[in-house]
């Protein structure tokens, strides 16, 4: 693993992995709990302590546990993964009407 280098994974900004007794993991790999859908609202689940750790571990390329080895991500530089976080929170504009023509 480089230095500089980060996962381009995108999981723990959009996906929730529900087990069948409602825990909520990041991804089907990290079993670090986040919350429970039983309990917690989405948005306690989201930003929730170890939800934010493991956020704050990918945009640092500060990786542990499943992401030293996951084999469902590629390594990229880190701003390759931060630009892709951006683009999560920036509005596409609509098309133009000349668009449409
Ligand atoms: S283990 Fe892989 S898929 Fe899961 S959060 Fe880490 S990099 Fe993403």
């Amino acid at each position: 693993m480089s230095q500089g280098e980060t996962r381009h994974c995108l999981d723990p900004w959009l996906n929730a992995f529900i087990q069948y007794n409602g825990d909520v993991n990041p991804c089907c790999f990290v079993r670090t709990v986040w919350g429970n859908v039983h309990r917690d609202t989405a948005t306690e689940i989201f930003e929730s302590a170890a939800a934010r750790e493991l956020r704050r571990q990918l945009l640092e390329g500060d990786l542990r546990g499943s992401c030293v080895f996951c084999p469902a991500r590629p390594m990229v530089p880190l701003a390759t993964l931060r630009e892709a976080v951006e683009g999560l929170f920036t509005e596409t504009p609509a098309p133009s009407s000349d668009a449409r023509e």
